[in-house]
């Protein structure tokens, strides 16, 4: 050990002589190999020793402070105030503890936490004074950059959360205030527990399931999260989450950073809203409706259904906003939208592109039918009275319609086909419902294609009669069938007749067509005596023009002769729209069918004109509801309502009535309640080959005993 003094000279000489200077020996050695800085001055503050620790932090060499002061290191910087207290404490024999800025001797200047103890002699005068001194410099240092961290995550708008990964249940160790801000939970609320509190039962979002992955890969992660506040709101939140690593290489603390971005989603939501609704009714506006269709049909391309778009406007509307005023007419748009809106299922979207037109989109149909149902029972809902500034308003609608895949294979297209069948139907007087066919369309190549196409179907055996069975609940048997046409066209499929019998009727195709359907139900009519089956009457359907046509009676008493079938087994359904168009010829074709023994009965009864009249001054046998309203049976009062009196009313004129589309159990309950006679609907048989009158059909749960007629051919 080197010598420091004379001191230490003398006590190595010592050594092993006195056990006090053993003592000595060992502190000196203490003092000489601290790490902690000392120095050793007499009662006047004359340096006596400084241990290594002090040689070396200071700079200075032992020569150079024995025998000088203290104020060799002092840096100037150190208040005076410090000083004099140090001295005042100091002499008066106390030990004095605090902080001072020393410099070195290559000029630094330094922080030093220093602990000065005066030592007094027997007769309690100070004889020397021994200073230890830290050097807290990066300490102090490193604090004040804790301090200012602190104070940032303190301070910052973001709420942090720091969790202890290593402890069981990864507890929250850390929230700061704006944690409490914005999640509504004090620090004390949540120290402790799991973080995954805070999505309530909104567990499985896909955000939490980045998060799980970030902290199962000991990596930084990212989400959007939905949280839940203290009172139960939810909040979006962005999450930040960073590892922090401890010596041994293994995670301790994840910290997270949580941004709310609530009020940002709901500006954008808002945006994206005012983007794609309809300002005055909230209804989705041109574009949305464009995305919607488009989507629907990519759902049906892949499903195989169809789609149907339609246009719909209020006729007469200038009117009402001419006489009653914009606000008025603002209303009773609002109004019209409401009513479209809650008439629709949850796969149709109804918006509004313009003034007072509206679209329509059916998302999942599976044929044009059901689009026409629809279309009319908008139509009815509409109808029913408007009470706007306080006043009642009637309104009708007109209706375009078109549907994937036949009019058009995207949006646009369906959307402009519809509209061009709106503006047809409009042509021919409002309130009209009318679906789109390529003839509307100013010559394109297409409506070419199947015009043509349709001329020549018939002899190329394109065509073909489909059977749907008439059941009596009564007689508890088959009664009856409808004849039902088919088009599959070679390229395009399956084309339904409301689509291409208008064509054919534009066309001038359609006596060609009906008399080539009057021939194969009469030819069916014979196949089934000849095979002894069956033997129920057919009803064939004649169109507006077929029935103006002069060749009419002429075409069925020959197909009746050919074929050698009895009058009574042919039928003919014939709409109201076609007998009131030209009530005269209607009255004396249908006498001179009557003569000849064919049954007539009166088609879709419900959605013409509905009269009574109509009924009385046409030899008529039968009327078929039509099944818009057998549909809403067992949802709408008043259509239920509707049925019960049209079958009243029918009853009363002696005449039967069928009830078509019955779909449901609940549906034959009530017309049976109704006294229906006949019904012809899917709940029995979709149409099909001629063997599908067979049955066998499900009847008996809504037969009673008592009614069950004995004889004919009994349902099985
Ligand atoms: P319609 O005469 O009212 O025929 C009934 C329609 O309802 C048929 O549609 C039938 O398939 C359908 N239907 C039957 N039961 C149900 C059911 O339970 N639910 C639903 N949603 N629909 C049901 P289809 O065969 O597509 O015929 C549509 C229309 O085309 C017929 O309506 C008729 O007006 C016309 N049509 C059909 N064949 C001919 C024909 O040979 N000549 C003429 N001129 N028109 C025809
Ligand atoms: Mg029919
Ligand atoms: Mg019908």
């Amino acid at each position: 050990m080197p010598p420091d003094n004379q001191f230490s000279d003398w006590t190595d000489r010592h050594a092993g002589c006195d056990p006090m200077v053993d003592e000595l020996r060992k502190l000196r050695v203490a003092a000489h190999i601290s790490p902690t800085a000392i120095l050793i001055t007499d009662a006047e503050a004359r340096i006596e020793y400084a241990n290594p620790a002090f040689t070396r932090t200071s700079g200075y060499s032992l020569e150079e402070l024995v025998g000088n002061t203290p104020a060799v290191v002092q840096s100037g910087e150190t208040p005076v105030e410090t000083y004099r207290d140090l001295w005042q404490t100091i002499r008066a024999g106390k030990p004095w503890r605090g902080r001072l800025k020393n410099r070195t001797k290559s000029g630094e200047v330094r922080w030093e936490y220093q602990h000065i103890e005066p030592l007094t002699d027997a007769g309690g005068r100070i004889t020397h004074f021994i200073a230890v001194r830290e050097d807290i410099t990066e300490s102090r240092a490193r604090m004040k950059a804790l301090k200012l961290r602190e104070r940032a995550i303190e301070a910052t708008a973001n709420a942090i959360m720091i969790t202890d990964v290593r402890a069981d249940d990864k507890p929250i160790v850390y929230v700061n205030p704006a944690f409490e801000r914005t999640t509504g939970y004090r620090a004390d609320e949540v120290l402790g527990r799991n973080g995954r509190f805070l999505a309530g039962d909104n567990l499985a979002q896909p955000g939490l399931e980045e998060i799980r992955a970030a902290l199962r890969g000991r990596r930084e992660g990212y989400a959007v999260l939905r949280n839940y506040r203290k009172d139960g709101t939810p909040f979006w939140n962005e999450l930040y989450l960073a590892p922090v690593w401890g010596e041994d290489g293994e995670v301790e603390y994840y910290v997270s950073v949580i941004n709310d971005i609530s009020e940002r989603k709901r500006q954008e939501d808002q945006l994206e809203y005012q983007a794609s609704h309809d300002a005055l009714t909230g209804l989705p506006n041109r574009h949305l409706l464009r995305d919607r269709a488009e989507q629907a049909i990519q759902y049906a391309r892949r499903d195989g259904h169809s789609v149907a778009v339609m246009t719909l406007d209020i006729d007469r509307f200038n009117f009402v906003n001419e006489s009653l005023g914009h606000a008025a007419g603002d209303e009773l748009l609002r109004a019209v939208a409401e009513r479209l809106h809650n008439h629709l299922g949850a796969l149709d979207t109804v918006g509004r592109v313009s003034g007072d037109e509206f679209l329509v989109i059916l998302g999942a149909i599976n044929e044009a039918d059901e689009a026409l149902d629809v279309a009319s029972s908008l139509r009815r809902a509409l109808s029913r009275q408007f009470h706007i500034v306080g006043q009642n308003i009637f309104v009708s609608a007109g209706i375009g319609v078109a549907t994937y895949p036949l009019d058009g294979e995207d949006a646009d297209t369906l959307i402009r086909h519809s509209g061009i069948a709106l503006h047809r139907g409009k042509e021919e007087g409002g309130g009209t419902l009318q679906l789109y066919n390529p003839s509307m369309s100013p010559g394109p190549a297409d409506r070419l294609e199947l015009e043509t196409d349709l001329q020549y179907a018939a002899s190329r055996g394109e065509f073909q009669l489909l059977f749907q069975p008439q059941l009596s609940l009564r007689e508890r048997r088959v009664v009856g069938a409808e004849a039902l046409l088919r088009w599959h066209h070679p390229r395009r499929g399956l084309i339904s007749p409301i689509q291409f019998i208008p064509l054919a009727e534009d066309l001038g195709l359609i006596v060609n067509i009906g008399q080539w359907v009057i021939d194969a139900a009469c030819a069916q009519l014979r196949a089934w005596r000849e095979a002894g089956v069956a033997a129920v009457p057919v009803a064939v359907n004649i169109s507006g023009r077929q029935f103006r046509h002069h060749d009419l009676t002429w075409t069925v008493s020959r197909a009746l002769e050919h074929y050698q079938v009895p009058p009574e087994m042919l039928e003919l359904e014939l709409t109201e729209t076609t007998v009131a168009q030209n009530p005269e010829m209607a009255a004396a074709t249908l006498r001179e069918l009557k003569a000849m023994g064919v049954r007539i009965s009166l088609d879709d009864f419900g959605t013409g004109y509905s009269s009574l009249s109509h009924l009385k001054r046409f030899p008529i046998d039968r009327l078929k509801i039509d099944k818009a309203f057998v549909r809403q049976i067992s949802q709408d009062a008043d259509d239920a309502a509707i049925v019960r009196t049209i079958v009243g009313m029918a009853h009363g004129l002696g005449l039967d009535v069928v009830a078509e589309g019955v779909e449901g159990a609940e549906q034959v309950e009530y017309l049976r309640d109704c006294g229906c006679d006949i019904l012809q609907g899917f709940y029995f048989s979709r149409p099909g080959v001629a063997e599908c009158v067979l049955g066998p059909f499900n009847l008996e749960e809504f037969t009673q005993d008592e009614d069950a007629a004995s004889g004919g051919a009994t349902v099985p």
